[in-house]
């Protein structure tokens, strides 16, 4: 009989480029992917229904990839430590493989898997795939994790990256016999989000699944890679790839994604463009950057890396916060940018800064309790890159700056100068003049007209107010 490997997907939903995967394939013909719905992420209260609907989408593509190639994708539900096991055990599977994470809490339920296969006498194998490097491959000269990003990306880049991997191919599924004995062991058909308790209206900014992403990729590497430095910043302009819940959730590859950038930069003759292609390398960077501090530093998962911050008085305004969330601070820009998040399920980097800043700064507010909005809200929520954002944006992070205070006016008169991504998100502003709209000075009668809110704090006083409060806590340390 051909031995049998699961293969445990993750946040890897696709075949091709697939490291774990590749290598199962190369030990035995006979491979079948499983999937675990664990309620231990899928009960938590900061599920945004926009990513189960990419989740589901993308396992639903990822079955049907499997059926292609000739085998089967097993659906199972319950905690991964009793599932996974369980189903291997009762199909006398060899092996388990898959692919590892850096978050606490994936790390802490892989060893309870792992842990429960080895008591079972089943092989399990875990391997790297989700960073072009994995966690200890980029380190100082002193062997320790690094803890400023410059310094990290000279490192992280001057390494030889690996190249994309081949396509799982001619794979010898379970019998029907054998199908018959996983349902029994408790394999389930793939809910939808409803059954799972989410609703979705909108249409997503990415389709789910492999080759949506594929397709989004080859058409960012036509095009907007090409002026991605001058155009990123602009969150009215479709500048960026929209990548992000993809790279998140796996349905692409990172040596795939990497590859088709160097092809851009080796083909290209002009040094802009190369520039272009490396500030968006860059971006990849900080993804792993912070991947890579999240599975160091565990504790930032929960609290922030700088002192003065450790004990930081916010003043966590219920009221505030509810107007930040709903997109009604009366600051046009970031009123914008929080209904684009609550109307598509993700929003543009730009203004993830600019709201960040505005919740930590103007509104002296907790930035765990925005990094939780957001993860209730996201398609491409993702532990280490939200809080990364989040602590970059509180000034509480690993980052030699101390403060950063985003002006919001200045920062649509810069970055939507036209008002275009003020008038998209905030309708009722549309008919009023572009400088009133990028400047934020709407006379208090325009504003009752719109039915729009005035501003809910002033920006100039309270980020005097935010700068005294932190003077006092670095001298309090
Ligand atoms: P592109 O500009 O095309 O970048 C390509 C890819 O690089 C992205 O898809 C992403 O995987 C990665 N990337 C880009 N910028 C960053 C960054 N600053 N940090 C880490 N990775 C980056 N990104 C998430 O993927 N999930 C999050 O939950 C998340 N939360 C954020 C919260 C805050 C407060 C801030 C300031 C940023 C956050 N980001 C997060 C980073 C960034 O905003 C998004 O990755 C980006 O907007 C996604 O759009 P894109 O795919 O078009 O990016």
């Amino acid at each position: 009989m051909t031995d049998l490997i699961l293969f445990w997907h993750r946040r890897d939903l696709r075949i091709a480029d697939n490291v774990g995967l590749t290598a199962a394939r190369e030990r035995t013909s006979k491979v079948v992917g499983i999937f675990c719905l664990d309620p231990g992420i899928l009960d938590q209260d900061d599920v945004a229904p926009a990513r189960v609907m990419y989740l589901i989408g993308s396992l639903a593509a990822l079955e049907k990839r499997y059926s292609e190639v000739g085998s089967q994708l097993l659906i199972v539900k319950g905690s991964p430590d009793q599932a996974i096991p369980g189903l291997a055990k009762s199909l006398a599977a060899t092996a388990v493989f898959f692919n590892q994470d850096v978050e606490p809490y994936a790390k802490e339920r892989d060893r309870s898997v792992i842990e429960a296969l080895q008591e079972s006498g089943i092989e399990v194998q875990p391997f790297w795939d989700q960073l072009l490097h994995p966690p200890k491959q980029v380190m100082t000269n002193a062997g320790e994790p690094y803890s400023v990003f410059t310094p990290f990306w000279r490192n992280w880049k001057a390494q030889e990256k690996a190249a994309p991997l081949t396509t799982l191919a001619d794979v010898e599924g379970l019998t029907p016999s054998e199908q018959e004995q996983a349902q029994a062991a408790g394999t389930i058909a793939l809910p939808t989000a409803k059954d799972l308790g989410f609703e979705w209206e909108h249409e997503l900014i990415l389709e789910p699944g492999e080759q949506a992403a594929q397709e989004r990729l080859e058409a960012f590497c036509d095009r907007a890679i090409q002026e991605y430095g001058e155009q990123r910043n602009f969150p009215a302009v479709p500048g960026t790839s929209q990548l992000s819940a993809a790279l998140k959730f796996g349905t692409i590859g990172i040596r795939t994604v990497w590859s088709a950038a160097e092809d851009v930069y080796n083909r290209s003759r002009s040094d802009e463009t190369r520039q272009n292609v490396q500030t968006w390398q860059q971006e990849l960077c900080w993804r792993e950057f912070y991947q890579h501090a999240m599975f160091f530093f565990p504790e930032l998962a929960t609290g922030p890396y700088r002192d003065p911050f450790k004990d930081f008085p916010w003043e966590n305004d219920q009221e505030l916060f509810q107007a930040w969330c709903e997109g009604k601070t009366g600051y046009p820009i970031v009123d914008a940018a929080m209904r684009q998040l609550n109307t598509i399920g993700w929003m543009h980097n730009r203004c993830r800064m600019i709201v960040a800043s505005f919740l930590t700064k103007d509104l002296i507010i907790d930035w765990r309790w925005g990094e939780k909005y957001f993860m209730q809200k996201l398609m491409d929520g993702d532990l280490s890159a939200n809080n990364g954002g989040w602590q970059w944006s509180a000034s509480s992070g690993m980052d030699p700056k101390p403060l950063r205070i985003f002006n919001p006016a200045s920062q649509s008169q810069k970055f939507d100068p036209e008002g275009e991504y003020i008038r998209e998100w905030l309708p009722e502003l549309k008919s009023l003049d572009t400088e009133l709209l990028v400047t934020g000075k709407i006379p208090d009668d325009e504003r009752d007209r719109c039915d729009y809110p005035r501003p809910i704090v002033d920006h100039k006083q309270r980020q005097r107010q935010f700068k005294e409060i932190y003077q006092q806590q670095r001298a309090a340390r």
